[in-house]
């Protein structure tokens, strides 16, 4: 009898974008362990525990094994043979008859930078259009423009290891204790052992806020006219860094008119922050050599989220914080792989590498590689095909890798744009809420059945490798991706992901030096990348990205927030919790994990609870203009009085906050304002 072995395979956490890697321990299909190990680039021997315990949702009974086919109501299994003819014949149709602008791509940040690649690929060399997005878009893409408009390239500037080092961290609208913990951990060290000072601003405190010197919490949606009002009082007190400004940054003449509104009277009646707290946070930074700024989701989810995040940039500029070590900006990536997939250009505009598709000189570099002619006017993101569907501009969709209908914002919106679909191809690990609305539904393989790579929250590219043969009939997406290709007249032979991140390197001048072999093991490389390999771990130590090296500073006005209506009394935060990932479809069904947390809740404050008679455990109604959840209550002081904070990883349409979310957004990337919204609370 032949015994089995202990095998012992580094992969990359798949569970949010700080990137950590380990060994994963395997006897045939059984995981015995996770361990971390010191040669880890980002987190050496730490893992959350999502990280140690996540995983073993890979043999579920739930996973899908082979490929589905709608048949009236229901789905019946078919051939791989059978699915991809059905794929390729029902895109084939649409583009025939209403053309390749009909059909929408939606890409994945859970996937690999080679699936994104390859999927952005199909979407403009074999079907011919720019429609193809991924769920950056959903998060931090507000981020990513606010810096794009002051310091010329959307990425964080630095690492985690800066934000070790920096004599000051401000945390604003995120919570890294619960969604990059072991990056919180880091800062955590340095602030108790090293003398760094701590400062958050958010609605909720949390963990961070616990242990910060300085908690502020200002108004829903007010975190611009604060920044703005200290980058002032910096200003006004000279405290600016007038040799930086002079040497590396244009356009200081031009801003400063903006901020003369920014006074301290004007933010305190806005935010609701006292004038004195607001000159604390001042002092505070004038009083550290360094200072690393990290946002997330409280800041880049409201309709003034790319301009908060162009005010982040504004005050680090203003005070000479870009391009030393311990000093920058950290826009936190959510997914494991959102820097990635936005990297490897599933984005509307860009090609990978962050090239405009509109630019005639990159689009002839990739027809030349890919032997066909590229549309040339930025597609729909996923915000706009949504609204394409209903208008019957966007006819048919391929999407892969991501839980649309719980996770676009307004949720019963977005689900019965699905339902106007004439043709709709999704591809996943589980049966989705999305599937439901599917024709076509294709098995997909999770991380530890295919290789790839990573992109974290630094820009850092990290291999993964193979654990698993895929279960049943469940394929890699690229290799699925490929198949659709091909099926469609392409002829595409990539036997490896390896060959397609060489042909990505050899387009995308930012990769230019990326390989497999150069990622072998634990190593790994920072974008850009210089065709000798060399890698950039912080940006900006001599030029910005713009043609002239300097940076620019960029003036922003404020724009209040959405308010859906004054029976809608009680203003409703939301967020993620340590235990969960997203819509949960992962987490959930690793027991080691749902034992743990087997549900969402909402937080709400002690008064409020007693005001409407609501105890721990109560079951309530949360009501908004769009939808309705009934959840569990905590009740807690972590939140202000009238503010609800909903968790929002739930795979329980019910309770799922995008029941509530409206469709509005963002001015400038249309990423949703699920920060901005109020509900009506009532006790079942
Ligand atoms: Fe995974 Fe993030 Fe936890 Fe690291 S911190 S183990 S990447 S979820």
């Amino acid at each position: 009898m032949r015994h089995s072995r202990i095998k012992k395979t580094k992969t990359v956490c798949t569970y949010c974008g700080v990137g950590c890697s380990f060994e994963i321990w395997t006897k045939d299909r059984e995981i015995l362990k996770v361990e971390p190990q010191v040669d880890a680039p980002v987190n050496s021997i730490s893992t959350c525990v999502k990280g140690k315990f996540g995983w073993d949702f890979v043999n579920s009974e739930e996973r899908l094994t082979q490929p589905l086919i709608r048949k009236g109501d229901r789905f019946v299994e078919s051939t791989w043979e059978e699915a991809l003819d059905l794929v390729a014949s029902g895109l084939q149709k649409i583009k025939e008859k209403h053309g390749a602008d009909s059909i929408g791509f939606i890409a994945s940040s859970k996937c690999t930078n080679e699936e994104n690649y390859l999927f952005q690929k199909l979407s403009r060399a074999v079907f011919g259009t720019n429609n193809v997005d991924n769920c950056s878009r959903y998060c931090q893409s507000p981020a990513t423009a606010g810096l794009l408009r002051t310091v010329g390239i959307g990425g964080d500037s630095g690492t985690i290891e800066d934000l070790q080092k920096s004599d000051f961290v401000l945390i604003i609208g995120a919570n890294p204790a619960e969604s990059h913990p072991v990056l919180a951990t880091r800062i955590k060290r340095s602030h108790k052992l090293h003398g760094q000072k701590l400062a958050v601003i958010d609605l909720r405190r949390n963990e961070m806020a616990e242990r910060a010197d300085l908690f502020l919490h200002p108004k829903p949606g007010t975190d611009l006219v604060l920044l703005s009002a200290v980058t002032k009082y910096i200003v006004d007190q000279g405290w600016h860094d007038p040799s930086f400004i002079e040497q590396r940054v244009n356009s200081f003449d031009k801003y400063l008119p903006s901020l003369e509104k920014f006074t301290l009277d004007y933010a305190e009646e806005i935010t609701g922050i006292a004038k004195e707290e607001i000159i604390r946070l001042a002092q505070m930074i004038h009083e550290a050599d360094t200072m690393c700024i990290c946002w997330a989701m409280g800041v880049t989810q409201h309709i003034a989220g790319t301009d908060t995040s162009t005010a982040i940039s504004n005050l680090l500029l203003i005070t000479g914080n870009y391009g030393k070590p311990g000093a920058g900006a950290f826009p936190l990536r959510g997914h494991n792989n959102v820097q990635g997939a936005s990297d490897f250009g599933t984005m509307p505009a860009w090609f990978p590498g962050y090239e405009p598709v509109e630019h005639d000189e990159v689009r002839a570099r990739y027809e030349k590689a890919w032997g066909v002619t590229l549309p040339k006017k930025p597609g729909f993101n996923n915000h706009q095909m949504v609204e394409a569907i209903t208008k019957g501009k966007i006819k048919a969709m391929y999407l892969f890798g991501e839980d649309m209908a719980l996770v676009d914002s307004n949720s019963n919106y977005v689900e019965s744009a699905f339902e106007m679909l004439d043709f709709f191809v999704v591809q996943d690990v589980f049966f989705s809420r999305t599937a439901r609305y599917a024709d076509v539904v294709l098995p997909a393989a999770p991380s530890l059945e295919k290789e790839g790579t990573f992109t974290n929250t630094e820009r850092r590219i990290q291999r993964f490798y193979q654990v698993f043969e895929p279960l049943g009939e469940s394929k890699p997406d690229w290799v699925i991706i490929q198949e659709v290709a091909n099926k469609m007249g392409a002829n595409w032979n990539y036997q490896h992901p390896s060959e397609i991140m060489a042909e990505a390197s050899k387009l995308a001048p930012v990769f230019a030096g990326v390989s497999y072999e150069r990622l072998e093991g634990w190593n790994s490389q920072l974008w850009p990348v210089a065709p000798d390999g060399l890698d950039s771990p912080l940006l900006y130590t001599e030029r910005f990205g713009f043609p002239d090296g300097k940076a620019r500073l960029y003036p922003v006005d404020w724009t209040p927030p959405y308010e859906p209506g004054a029976e809608y009394d009680i203003h409703l935060n939301n967020g993620r919790l340590l235990e969960h990932f997203h819509e949960g479809n992962l987490t959930y069904r690793s027991k080691g994990i749902t034992h743990k947390v087997p549900q969402p809740w909402v937080e709400i404050s002690p008064e409020l609870a007693e005001e409407r008679g609501i105890k721990d455990g109560s079951l309530v109604s949360l009501t908004s203009p769009y939808g309705k959840v009934e959840v569990r209550a905590l009740v807690t002081d972590n939140v202000a009085k009238n503010e609800l904070y909903l968790t929002m990883n739930t795979t329980d349409e019910n309770q799922a906050v995008n029941r509530l979310t409206s469709s509005y957004h963002d001015k400038i990337t249309h990423t949703p304002n699920y920060k901005e919204m109020s509900v009506k609370l009532e006790i079942v």
